[in-house]
């Protein structure tokens, strides 16, 4: 016997109870058959690590939406969850971590570090899972891959291989974005632009045969480095210098006076100083110049023995030092505010030194122009207000891809060093003592056995020339292998096809190219586009046939969440507070792809009324029809009309799904069952004008299209009502049709 209809929806007690239902019902698991049709979302990978936060609830109901759309629909729907080795963003939060034990990275070897933040993140891996379990997502959790399983880290050195071989790999020292705090390298992408007041500084620089050129610079303490002075060959003021040589300041190094187009003659006095070593445009012009590159601004941070006397300050202290001694040479002119952009880390703000490493680079263009091929024939839309043209542009102009990072916490690059055949390359490792040796290798193995340097290394830096073999087996002699591993993007944007060719037998045939890749804007060339580049690359076809991107929430007022205003929204306290199903349709109502949206508690509190109002309706339904005589009663003069509008809403709501638009589709379920289905037809059936059994399979018809928005008080209902009627379980129930 049923007991008794209760008043409310007790989210907190239901929500767990009908997951597990799902699960032990496998309901999430797609039903893969040869005439049905796949439908499949690899979902983005959050960080194995961290608590959700609102964007992550955002994706979860947007795909869950949809997910949950095409499996009533009667489609083989597959959302692929997992997660991510996040590298920096994990080794960052793990060294902090660390840092309250009063310990750093520099006190371990590179495999125990590994090791250890390996333990640490299977610690917390649940976390982000049971989160999004929480949250409804009807995942396949029996195909959950991580980023670094084994078979999907032998897909991705596959994939290396596959470059290397195929010459689009290879070793460049590069100015590369360096991190002096975080210690590693970064790509273009990750690198963020700040406005900032600085100052601008006027030098003069003695010509050997009389005169001087004044030169203006941001950044004085880089003039040790300086290898030319250059001038726009249009430039009159500087017509009979081009050709002369420059005594350089302090050093009194020797330096040519050089013509080159890239001189901008607003800037400053017309004249400026190269600095290959630690400025891109001065780096590119030392190559259409043969210019010597000398470095003097070390990977940590302070002057190298290159910068004489400064050697080992840090670079502010450094910079004041030059320009003292510029003053007391008479050789400051002036020094004139100035405002500009500088690119500084986007994990940790500090600025970012343009420093001149050895990395492995991946050519881009080719690759590109597969995906720019892929944008044209329309196998891959971009839905997300006018984005697919900031991709274009990205894929037009893009730059080699530096894969290589300076972290342990990642898939460690398959390239070996044949010690013996390159004894420049600099090691650093724990001794016995576990006190750091650092040199060239051909230096410290005089006083140091290869067995202790290989045991305790914590890296090297192998030159650009340094003889290498990729292999994943160490090969026989002195080997060491690289210690950088791959940028994280460069695993992840293999994601949609080793995860499909590890999941289950048969998936990747199956489910690829996926349906719909759906993620936050502000990833778009970050991920998205990693994903065109190489997927498209490995397989011959682009990964996804809809890239839909979501917006960034917001709170009531418009503004970016975070932590300092205490504006943040945590999808799990709203949980606790209003269930899982509010939270979602206040997420998604009335959103619209590439568009930043509003959520408030208001909002949330709104929807949670009307998870009460469906409650409401449907208690007030199966009493109203167990009271009524049904086959008396099973005919009225509103019958039609209602059916006939009833329907209207099916076909609006399934156009608006069809064309990925969960937001109209949202608002359509919302205003027809608050005010048509509730306020105007229940209205009716109490007035006799609508039958009862009308109403009852009108509140069916909701439930199925309200499932995909909030599962778990439909599920609920339809387990108190319908579930002997039809399909047991809703979650697997029919879509209506519109007939
Ligand atoms: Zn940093």
């Amino acid at each position: 016997m049923e007991t008794e209809f209760p008043k409310n929806f007790d989210a907190a007690a239901q929500e767990s109870a009908l997951s597990r239902l799902w699960e032990e019902n496998r309901v999430f698991e797609p039903d893969v058959q040869a005439g049905k049709k796949p439908f499949c979302i690899i979902m983005p990978p959050p960080n194995a690590n961290d608590p959700l936060h609102v964007g992550h609830a955002m994706f979860i109901a947007i795909e869950d939406i949809f997910i949950r759309y095409h499996r009533m629909k009667g489609d083989a729907a597959l959302w692929l969850p997992g997660t991510d080795h996040a590298g920096i963003e994990t080794q960052f939060v793990f060294e902090k971590k660390l840092a309250k034990q009063g310990k750093s990275r520099f006190d371990f070897d590179r495999n125990t570090l590994y090791q250890m933040i390996w333990d640490y993140v299977r610690e917390n891996s649940d976390i982000a899972v049971n989160q999004m379990k929480a949250l409804g997502a009807s995942a396949d959790w029996s195909r959950f891959t991580f980023t670094l399983d084994p078979d999907i880290v032998a897909l991705v050195l596959d994939t290396f291989e596959k470059l290397y071989k195929d010459g689009l790999v290879y070793r460049g020292e590069r100015l590369v974005n360096y991190c002096t705090k975080c210690g590693t390298g970064y790509s273009e992408l990750e690198v963020e632009y700040e406005e900032r007041n600085d100052k601008l500084y006027f030098l003069k620089y003695p010509i050997k045969d009389g005169g001087e050129v004044v030169v203006a610079t941001t950044r004085p303490e880089t003039m040790l480095g300086d290898t030319a002075v250059a001038v726009n060959p249009k430039d009159g003021r500087f017509a009979d210098l081009v050709g002369k040589t420059v005594l350089l300041p302090i050093l009194n190094r020797e330096i040519p006076i050089i013509a080159d187009e890239m001189v901008d003659m607003a800037f400053g006095t017309g004249a400026v100083k190269i600095t290959p070593a630690h400025d891109k445009a001065d780096y590119e012009t030392s190559e259409r110049h043969t210019l010597a590159v000398i470095q003097v601004i070390g990977t940590d941070g302070r002057m190298t023995e290159e910068a004489g006397k400064f050697a080992g300050m840090k670079v502010a202290a450094a910079r004041d030092a030059v320009m003292e001694e510029m003053g007391r040479l008479g050789l400051a002119e002036k020094i004139e505010a100035y405002t500009h952009n500088v690119g500084v880390c986007y994990r940790c703000h500090t600025v970012i030194e343009p420093l001149p490493l050895a990395q492995f680079f991946v050519k881009t263009r080719p690759l590109a122009d597969r995906a720019l091929k892929a944008l044209d024939s329309k196998e891959t839309i971009v839905l997300g207000a006018g984005r697919e043209k900031i991709l274009r542009d990205w894929l037009m102009n893009i730059k080699d891809w530096n894969i290589s990072r300076q972290i342990v916490w990642g898939i460690r690059i398959p390239v070996w060093y044949d010690m013996k055949k390159n004894p420049d390359i600099v090691v650093g490792f724990l001794d016995a003592a576990n006190a750091l040796v650092q040199g060239p290798y051909g230096e410290i193995s005089r006083t140091h056995d290869f067995a202790d340097i290989e045991r305790g290394l914590q890296f090297l830096r192998a030159p650009k020339e340094a003889e290498f073999v990729v292999s994943r087996e160490k090969p026989k002699g002195v080997f060491l292998q690289e210690t950088d591993s791959f940028d994280t993007w460069f695993s992840s944007g293999q994601w949609p096809a080793i995860t499909l060719q590890t999941s289950a037998p048969g998936d990747f045939e199956y489910f690829y190219p996926t349906t719909v890749m759906e993620t936050a804007y502000d990833i778009l060339t970050r991920w998205v586009m990693r994903m065109m580049l190489l997927c498209i690359y490995m397989t011959g076809a682009s990964p996804f046939q809809y890239v839909y991107l979501h917006g960034l929430v917001r709170d009531e007022k418009g503004r970016k969440m975070s932590k300092s205003i205490g504006n943040v929204v945590n999808p799990l306290d709203v949980v606790a507070r209003y269930g899982a199903d509010a939270l979602r349709f206040a997420l998604v109502m009335s959103t619209t792809p590439g568009n930043d949206s509003s959520v408030g508690e208001d909002k949330i509190r709104g929807m949670r009324n009307f998870v009460t109002k469906v409650w409401n309706a449907s208690k007030f339904i199966d009493g109203y029809a167990n009271k009524a005589d049904l086959s008396n009663a099973d005919q009225a003069s509103g019958d039609a009309s209602f059916k006939e509008r009833l329907m209207s809403v099916v076909q609006d709501v399934t156009h608006h799904l069809e064309q990925l638009r969960p937001g109209q589709a949202a608002e359509i379920i919302h205003n027809e069952f608050w005010h048509w289905f509730c306020d105007e037809a229940i209205e009716n059936v109490k007035k006799g004008n609508v039958s009862i059994g009308q109403a009852r399979m009108g509140l069916q018809v909701f439930l199925k299209m309200l499932h995909p928005f909030m599962p778990f008080v439909t599920e609920a209902l339809w387990q108190r009502m319908f579930r002997h009627e039809q399909e047991p379980l809703l979650a697997r129930a029919q879509w209506p049709l519109a007939s």
